[in-house]
């Protein structure tokens, strides 16, 4: 329905007629248009008889047509290119305070901050089509009688309006019923006789499916053992599952389910299901926990927080951070307003909203990017109602509109996923969380058992009552969006010991060159082994970690030496295990590029082939001929690319059907698995070795969470560390816990280089299809860069290609700036240094870059 010559009709009109220049400056507003196949900022005016807020749903001219946008900030000043006399006057208000004005500042404030264009920040905050599909509809509010006042074509409207019980209809509708229904809808909005508002995102069709519920509990005689398994299923989830869960959890079949549906023991019925991601049955209502003392103490000072405040929940793994959360939040939710929990990934949220959903029913809705277009329309939807609620998201869930926010959550705060390195804004949940949280006015909870050296030091130079102070009191950065902290709006509240008092688990680092030195060729150490067995044989389970960096696995020919290459990428590919009968494949880590592994040589025609490395698969393949008892379940992202996979992989680990987890990083994050007594890591070497200046703090970080997910039940638990560095010193920290030994170490080693969290970095990433045209580009940059540094304050490290340099096809240059945050830089223009890059090339600033390529 649109084209694109759109963009020339932007905000193009006919003249105004009446319109004084100059004197309506102020009656300019900027509007978010945002309809199937076009999402754009454009600027209308605003006539005198609109009381216009910041937020409202507007119907505004746009090509001929009329369509939905938001109100996003006043402007005063129109574009250069665009001529006053070009503006059209917005044509009405639909609905006034979905969005609080304030969020519209705060994506304002971000786009400044990460020199993005606003209409940017809001393609990543908004669900696309949000307004195409929010229907505008008319209500008649006024006596019938009073038609007779009233022209034509508003007459006609009255009476269909008044044809029907409810007295309302879709604006669309009634276009369609009446030719020119606008000038009729402007009389009688005016002399409010009608009323427009927004159609609820509950009266959208509803999504019906299959849920199967448990009718019959009896001796079940007449059923075979595999479908008393499916009762016994049923039973476990309260009697009530989704077809589809029941299907997987019980790996069965629909036909299966109609049979014991005959029998009279389940029945299956089409039930509503909300396209967001509740689902039924999996939980149980849970009761809050009584707190241990230093649980309790931090919670008393959440509750007394009036207004902005940022805290730092700082538990080590298993103290029970999660239900301080969930305690807090039962307050927030009794004051009648909304939280919002972000966590790193969506491995860890089945189990952490299985724990909110247990407290709190279906006040708790999932948000995170693999939702469906649907799904998360509906959820969009569900926030604009004012009943309390919970969000519980990944980083994109912290621009959930809600109404009435309360408290914003940060659960594993240190966790990498926070940063948005692509597409821009390449935004750090943490600092965009804040500065909400001070436009809100309302808590920042900050949670983690290894902080950020940013979170660290912030808190303790701020905190009312800072934790040990390791180093003398330093410059703080500051953000130069935020407010200066206020006193006692800071808050250090540690859990340092874990729940019923178990203590953390030993930590044993093994030497591998000791290993080879005794002949032990095998990837997993003695001490290891011996691990696995005793494990084993006291029917316990485990968890084997594994650093995978992309191209950990690759497969070269025995005879040449050939390795087969990603053709897009300058790296090799990695060798994924088929399934039973499949071809076995060769992936590229980087751009999904997938083809068959060949047959013969694609060089020298040798059958003979030698698979390097030692990914998840190759792992569990050598696990299964060491132990050939010992049950694996792979816990990656080939396991868990699938919707649900996440959940079901555990759901089965948890009830025993593996005694041990392989996997990579989504390990780290927050598992609470009792029964795991051994931990493994079986190469800290390659964390170690990573080739930036995060690389200490990561690898404690990483080492400390996969440690902690053991010990957490009742038996008490142990660690097996593998590297060929035993003697780092933050294999040191690791194995103590001790988390300030290696802020005492660290802190200075970032200070003395101005890295963060002293220093202040800029990353520009060019890219392009061509490789002269982007260094030819970086170069120019660079040396303009350079040229201007000195006076500029900044420091300029770099032209450097990116270690992997070629990408899908794109070379890849980056340029860092590094400089300090006490106000003496002056950073470069950024519009000039684009106005240099060739067209070819494309060049993005990344604001405090984390993730160096
Ligand atoms: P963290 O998030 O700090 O790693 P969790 O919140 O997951 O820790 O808590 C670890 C375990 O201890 C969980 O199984 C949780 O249910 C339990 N737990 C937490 N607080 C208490 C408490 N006050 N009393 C009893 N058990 C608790
Ligand atoms: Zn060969
Ligand atoms: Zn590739």
């Amino acid at each position: 329905m649109y084209d694109s010559d759109l963009s020339l009709v932007s905000s193009v009109s006919e003249p105004i007629t009446g319109y004084a220049l100059g004197t309506k400056a102020s009656g300019l507003v900027e509007v978010l248009v945002d309809c199937p196949g076009i999402q754009a900022l454009y600027t209308y005016n605003v006539p005198e008889q609109f009381q216009l807020q910041i937020g409202d749903i507007l119907s505004v001219p746009l090509g001929g047509q009329v369509v939905g946008g938001i109100a996003i900030r006043f402007v005063d000043r129109l574009p250069d290119s665009l001529a006053i006399s070009k503006i059209k006057d917005i044509e009405d208000v639909v609905a006034s305070g979905l969005f609080k004005p304030n969020y519209w500042q705060w994506l304002t404030q971000i786009a400044d901050y990460y020199y993005t264009p606003l209409i940017q920040v809001i393609k990543v905050a908004l669900p696309p089509g949000l307004l195409a599909r929010s229907h505008r509809r008319i209500r008649a509010i006024a006596d019938v009688n009073a038609e007779i006042f009233v022209g034509d074509i508003a007459k006609k409207i009255l009476k269909l309006l008044h044809g029907k019980s409810e007295k309302n209809y879709s604006w669309q509708y009634i276009q369609q019923q009446i030719p020119g229904a606008r000038r009729g809808l402007r009389e009688l909005l005016d002399r409010q006789l009608v009323e427009s508002y927004l159609e609820s995102g509950q009266t959208q069709q509803p999504k019906l499916q299959k849920a199967v519920i448990l009718t019959a509990d009896g001796a079940a005689e007449d059923l075979t053992d595999r479908q008393r398994e499916i009762i016994e299923i049923l039973k476990q989830h309260d009697g009530e599952l989704w077809q589809s869960e029941l299907l997987k959890l019980g790996g069965t079949t629909s036909a299966t389910l109609n049979k014991i549906a005959e029998k009279g023991y389940i029945a299956i019925v089409n039930k509503e299901k909300l396209r967001s991601e509740r689902e039924l049955g999996i939980f149980q209502q849970e009761p809050a926990k009584l707190l241990t003392s230093d649980q309790a103490l931090a919670l008393a000072t959440i509750d007394s927080l009036t207004g902005f405040a940022r805290v730092l929940l700082h538990g080590v793994t298993g103290s029970g951070k999660t239900e301080v959360y969930l305690q807090a939040i039962e307050r927030i939710l009794a004051r009648e307003q909304s939280v919002l929990v972000l966590v790193p990934e969506i491995g860890l949220t089945p189990q952490l909203t299985d724990r909110f959903r247990s407290r709190f029913g279906d006040r708790v809705c999932v948000y995170h990017s693999a939702l469906s277009d649907g799904e998360r329309y509906d959820t969009w939807r569900q926030m604009f109602d004012r009943t309390p609620q919970i969000i519980i998201g990944t980083r994109s869930a912290i621009f959930a509109p809600l109404p009435n926010l309360g408290l914003i959550i940060l659960d594993e705060e240190h966790d990498s996923s926070f940063k948005q390195d692509q597409p821009a804004p390449t935004y750090q949940t943490r600092d965009i969380a804040n500065w909400r949280a001070q436009l809100e006015s309302c808590p920042l909870i900050l949670g983690s058992a290894t902080p950020s050296l940013e979170t660290w030091v912030t808190i303790t130079q701020n905190s009312p009552s800072p934790p040990l102070s390791l180093s003398p009191p330093l410059p703080l950065p500051p953000s130069p969006n935020s407010q200066p902290p206020t006193p006692n709006s800071h808050h250090y509240l540690p859990l340092p010991t874990r729940v019923h008092s178990r203590p953390l688990p030993p930590v044993q680092i093994v030497d591998m060159r000791q290993e080879l030195k005794n002949n032990n060729r095998s990837i997993f150490s003695r001490p290891l082994v011996q691990a696995l067995q005793q494990m084993q044989a006291n029917k316990q389970q485990g968890i084997l970690f594994i650093h995978r960096r992309g191209h950990s696995t690759f497969v070269s020919c025995r005879a040449c030496g050939y390795v087969c290459e990603c053709p897009n990428c300058d790296v090799s590919l990695a060798y994924h295990q088929p399934g039973t009968s499949a071809q076995a494949l060769l992936r590229c880590h980087y751009c999904n590029h997938c083809q068959p592994q060949p047959p013969r040589c694609p060089e020298c025609d040798s059958p003979y082939f030698k698979y390097f490395g030692s990914g998840t698969q190759k792992i569990v393949e050598e696990l299964n001929q060491q132990f050939p008892k010992l049950k694996c379940l792979r816990f990656d992202s080939d396991t868990t690319s699938t919707k649900g996979s996440h959940r079901r992989i555990l759901t089965a680990f948890v009830q025993g059907e593996a005694d041990l987890l392989v996997g990579t990083q989504m390990l780290t994050k927050g598992l609470d698995l009792p029964q795991v007594t051994l931990v493994g890591v079986v190469a800290a070497d390659g964390l170690l070795h990573l080739s930036d200046y995060r690389a200490a703090e990561r690898t404690f970080q990483t080492l400390t969470q996969v440690a902690g997910r053991c010990g957490r039940g009742d038996e008490a638990g142990r660690v097996i560390i593998q590297t060929y560095n035993p003697e780092h010193p933050v294999l040191a920290a690791v194995t103590k816990h001790d988390y300030q030994a290696f802020i005492a170490a660290e802190l200075p080693e970032r200070r003395m280089l101005d890295y963060p969290p002293y220093g202040k970095l800029i990353l520009l990433r060019f890219s392009s299809l061509d490789a002269d045209a982007v260094e030819r580009t970086v170069t120019e940059i660079g040396t303009i860069l350079i040229e201007a540094s000195i006076a500029g304050h900044y420091e300029v490290l770099g032209p450097a290609p990116a270690t992997v340099m070629r990408v899908n096809n794109r070379y890849r240059w980056q340029i860092m700036l590094k400089y300090l945050p006490d106000g003496s830089a002056s950073l470069p223009d950024w519009e000039v240094l684009r106005s240099k890059c060739s067209n070819v090339v494309k060049m993005t600033i990344d604001v405090d870059p984390q993730n160096f390529l």
